[in-house]
């Protein structure tokens, strides 16, 4: 039998490197969702090896974090004070989609399922329902659809924001059950993206 130098292998997979900076680059990367110790060492190898490419992408982070900001009303990312889809004159402003992050707007805008408004709830404060109240108005929206991580919060949430919402006397709906318990936005194919907007159910009032 073949002798194994576990040793060797482990020193294969994690190499060592003395450079702090080095390390801080790779520790960079594994801060970054998806990307274990492994990944991050090779990115950073990568990157030392091809200055351009590096410099690029540096640059490239630096504008997108300097220039994007949430937009004003709804809380999407834009160069703009106001984001393309609260610019746009042609979206249904009776449709108003509450999502949790900037990611789930932009997965929901690709399936092209839904071609009303957004809001992103985020967190649970005063200020963010007082510019909920003010976009609901703003805009004249109808019905208030869901469509956030079904999760035991989500349901706090959406009776939180209700409860909030009550004067405005809204159609309150969230999208349809075929999306499993727990799994965010970004890992649901587009048909059922598709489907669970368009079989969302409404909540009892
Ligand atoms: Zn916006």
């Amino acid at each position: 039998m073949a002798f194994i130098n576990f040793k060797s292998i482990r020193k294969k997979i994690v190499p060592h490197n003395s450079s702090e900076k080095f390390n801080e680059l790779v520790q960079s990367f594994a801060n970054l969702p998806s990307i274990g110790k492994k990944t991050a060492l090779r990115l950073a190898y990568t990157l030392l090896e091809n200055h351009t490419l590096a410099l690029k992408l540096a640059h490239n982070i630096e504008n997108a974090v300097r220039f994007i900001k949430p937009c004003q009303k709804c809380g999407n990312l834009s160069e703009n004070e106001l984001c393309e889809i609260c610019s746009d004159e042609n979206r249904d402003k009776n449709l108003l989609c509450v999502v949790q992050s900037a990611k789930d707007i932009l997965i929901l805008e690709e399936s092209g399922s839904f071609d009303g408004l957004y809001f992103i709830f985020d967190e649970i404060s005063d200020e963010l329902v007082l510019k909920l109240r003010n976009f609901i108005s703003e805009n004249a929206c109808k019905e208030l659809i869901f469509a956030l991580t079904h999760t035991i919060n989500s349901d706090a949430l959406i009776f939180f924001i209700e409860e909030k919402l009550k004067d405005f006397h809204l159609h309150f709906s969230k999208i349809a059950q075929g999306i499993p318990s727990g799994v965010s936005l970004e890992n649901v194919d587009f048909i059922s993206l598709h489907k669970a907007m368009a079989f969302r159910t409404k909540i009892k009032e």
